[in-house]
């Protein structure tokens, strides 16, 4: 460390928890943010400024006015010039820190990039907003010993839990399964960036343990919170499953993408979402989404346009959208609407 880096991060030196060694191990980190909405935002701003060494971020997404009220890194300008998440985000931790690397990936994760996209990483933060991209994210980290945080935030509830490979439970020893049904999302349910800052702070200061050195202290345990009348509230995470099927059996389907839901091309301009074994239950669904667009079901299909696009969900969860012939466009509209 030189003197000038010397002075840049010196609040960050007195901190015990960090120190000298900390911080020089810090410069020379790698840290994954997979998802840059509002929690991946907030992780990479955080860790430029703390002066992690690289960092690498990947997103799928575009940044749209309806992002900002929660998105710290992304400025009107480029909502309005409808700039890639990933490369906005680039193009701003430039500025805020540019002595360290930063590495913007517009892509969808997935089990074939997986490996090029993390496999370095000393930890991923977990900044998406689906569980096919968690399952992903755990199976490859467990099966490389790579540390990662799951975070989660919506309406004005949000949690997160580390998941340290070899010690702690993962994501699917406490998850078996993903949750069946519609679920809640931002774009259904809404959200504040009160809680998505308290979740992703959690999160950036396990990973800031983590790439100090400190990995053995940070605690297994499920954090939870509502900033709007609620409180946190911390409980143990459970004990590592034997029979987990990642890190108990050494299974990892997402990363051959047996389990994950298959988003193909179907005709010209229409993505098919396979999910499986994911019923849904349509008029729960079609309550949620008639304030947002046009939206008509039947038992056996919901029809919702949100132009230019337009969805049709079948109840085994199964979609196809049409409007778009970009499986990561696709995927990405599952996700926000359906969850
Ligand atoms: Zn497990």
């Amino acid at each position: 460390m030189d003197a000038v880096q010397r002075e840049r991060y010196s609040r960050q030196i007195l901190f015990p928890g960090i120190g000298e060694r900390g911080q020089e191990a810090l410069l020379q980190a790698h840290a994954a943010i997979v998802g840059c909405g509002a929690l991946g935002s907030f992780h990479a701003a955080a860790l430029a400024r703390a002066g992690c060494g690289r960092i690498t971020i990947i997103d799928r997404d575009y940044v749209e006015p309806g992002n900002l009220h929660r998105q710290w890194l992304f400025e009107e300008s480029d909502a309005a010039e409808g700039i890639p998440k990933a490369a906005a985000a680039e193009r701003r931790l430039g500025s805020i820190n540019s002595t360290i690397q930063v590495r913007g990936v517009v892509a969808d994760l997935t089990a074939s990039n997986v490996a090029d996209l993390l496999g370095c990483a000393g930890v991923i933060l977990d900044g998406t907003d689906n569980f096919d991209a968690r399952y992903l994210i755990n199976d490859f980290a467990v099966s490389c010993g790579i540390p990662w945080i799951y975070g989660a935030a919506v309406g004005s509830y949000g949690l997160t839990m580390p998941v340290i490979p070899g010690r702690t439970a993962c994501l699917r020893c406490v998850y078996p399964e993903p949750p069946a049904g519609a679920q809640p999302t931002c774009e259904t349910a809404g959200v504040i960036g009160a809680v998505v800052s308290a979740v992703a702070s959690w999160q950036v200061a396990g990973a800031l343990m983590i790439l100090c050195g400190h990995a053995a202290e940070v605690r297994a345990r499920i954090t939870t919170m509502d900033v709007w009348g609620g409180g946190t509230r911390q409980i143990d995470a459970p004990q590592r499953d034997p029979d987990c099927p990642a890190c108990g059996r050494g299974e990892f389907p997402y990363l051959q993408e047996l389990a994950r839901p298959a988003a193909t091309l179907c005709g010209r301009n229409a993505v098919q979402i396979q999910e499986r074994a994911r019923p849904m239950d349509l008029g729960e669904l079609k309550a949620r989404l008639a304030p947002l667009g046009e939206v008509r079901a039947n038992d056996f299909a919901l029809r919702f346009v949100l132009a230019p696009y337009e969805m049709t969900i079948f109840p085994d969860g199964r979609a196809i959208i049409k409007g778009t012939s970009d499986t990561a466009v696709a995927r990405g509209l599952y996700a926000k609407y359906v969850g």
